[in-house]
């Protein structure tokens, strides 16, 4: 009597989706007295997205087009229009990357996942690996290497500063590495690690070089082909504007040789380069079941490959550089120092300025996406507790956009200081 009085009541209210999800679910959950645990209150409720100004390192806002695409219908992960979608995934990959590696495609997971998927076909029990470390992904890439077995040897560098070529090569002659690894936009410091002449030495001492470009990616420059990266890898979320979950990732033709080499299967078999070369059709061969791709993620990537390549990666940096400079500009203006000294170091995407004396970084941040609702994020490892980062990617790389976080950063200065602490 009851149960059928409250399902009356839900039809009744079948204009009022909310309602009539509560009274079902109460309804269920009186029925049902086998369940012991109730539908969670929580999903009952509407699903709550506030909008925000993500101007932090990572994920950044998405444009409609691109949420628009994500939200598509399904297709079958094997159907030839979506084969069709990862073989434009695939070219747009080249471009960004401005290589012609025909083993190129996308990791169906985050920026750990490419890290991963790189180390862990590169590298077998007892290779020797050199990871040049001067923030967190470094010390990260290093622990991923060892836990793959490797003689992982680190290479190191404070939190600020770039490696040299003459650093690289102490290294490479003193441990005659295998792979080096090394970082392109350390968005952890908000360095830029010069990458010219390091392949060439690389292969002049028989060693791979692995690029980690998930921060810098259309923001600076990088020629894959032409610096002769090995490996070159980034993620979704931050220059493409594409939600996080797809990772872009290509193999020179010497990586390739290296992985045919192997004694030994790599430990993951969902992150097995040659299975995932066949299922995105760089072998040659017809293309075999591996995993089931997410498909609405493939759309979202192909979109944002798609306007990197309507705008033109040469205009994506300069727009990175040229609102870098301008936030830079700003900062200082504000009485603020920027955590990176040598203009020519700063990663175009993320800033990195040193949290001032007297304020703690928490209620800065805070107080921006409290009464702002923008977001800027404080350190990251070593730079934990010492800098705020301030993220400036894709379609949030604007004038206008540098104006509002600096207009909250001059309130939140005013606001936030406190006695000496
Ligand atoms: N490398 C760098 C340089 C990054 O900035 C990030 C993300 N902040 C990653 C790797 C890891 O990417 P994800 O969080 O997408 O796994």
């Amino acid at each position: 009597m009851h149960c059928a009085a409250v399902l009356g009541a839900a039809q009744a209210a079948s204009t009022a989706p909310l309602l009539r999800a509560r009274l079902l679910g109460i309804a269920r959950h009186t029925m049902t007295s086998l369940l012991h645990v109730p539908p969670p209150q929580g999903l009952l409720r509407p699903l709550a997205v506030p909008e925000r100004l993500l101007l932090g390192p990572g994920p950044s806002n998405v444009p409609t087009r691109i949420l628009a695409a994500s939200g598509r219908q399904l297709l079958g992960h094997m159907h030839p229009e979506v084969l069709q979608v990862m073989d434009e995934i695939k070219a747009g990959i080249q471009y960004a990357f401005q290589t012609r590696n025909p083993l190129t495609l996308a990791i169906s997971g985050t920026g750990h996942c490419a890290m991963e998927a790189a180390l862990l076909n590169l590298l077998e029990q007892g290779d020797t690996a050199l990871v040049a470390i001067n923030g967190i992904w470094g010390q990260r890439a290093a622990e991923i290497g060892r836990r793959l077995g490797a003689d992982v040897h680190e290479l190191l560098k404070p939190p600020g500063e770039y490696f040299t070529p003459g650093d690289i090569e102490e290294g490479l002659a003193q441990h005659k590495p295998s792979v080096l690894f090394i970082t392109h936009g350390e968005s952890s410091t908000g360095v830029l690690q010069p990458l010219e002449g390091l392949g060439q030495l690389c292969h002049r001492y028989g060693c791979l070089l692995l690029v980690d470009a998930v921060a810098s990616l259309g923001g600076a420059p990088i020629f894959m082909d032409q610096q002769e990266i090995d490996i070159l890898y980034t993620g979704s979320q931050k220059v493409l504007n594409v939600p996080p979950g797809s990772a872009p990732i290509s193999f020179s033709q010497r990586a390739r040789e290296k992985m045919l080499r192997r004694k030994t299967k790599p430990q993951s078999f969902y992150l097995d380069m040659a299975w995932l070369a066949n299922y995105w059709g760089c072998d040659g061969e017809p293309r075999r079941y591996h995993h089931t791709a997410p498909i609405n993620s493939l759309f979202s990537l192909r979109e944002g490959l798609s306007m990197l390549a309507e705008m033109g990666l040469e205009r994506s940096w300069e727009r990175h550089q040229e609102h870098c400079a301008q936030l830079c500009q700003g900062l200082r203006d504000l009485g603020l120092e920027l955590f990176v000294k040598e203009e020519k170091a700063r990663l175009p995407t993320i800033t990195t300025v040193k949290v001032p004396e007297g304020y703690d970084w928490k209620e800065i941040t805070a107080f921006l996406m409290d009464t702002c609702a923008i977001e800027i994020a404080g350190g990251l490892g070593p730079t934990a507790g010492k800098v705020l980062r301030i993220g400036l990617m894709g379609c949030n790389s604007t004038r206008s956009n540098v104006e509002r976080v600096l207009g909250a950063l001059r309130d939140a200065l005013g606001r936030c200081r406190r006695s000496r602490m």
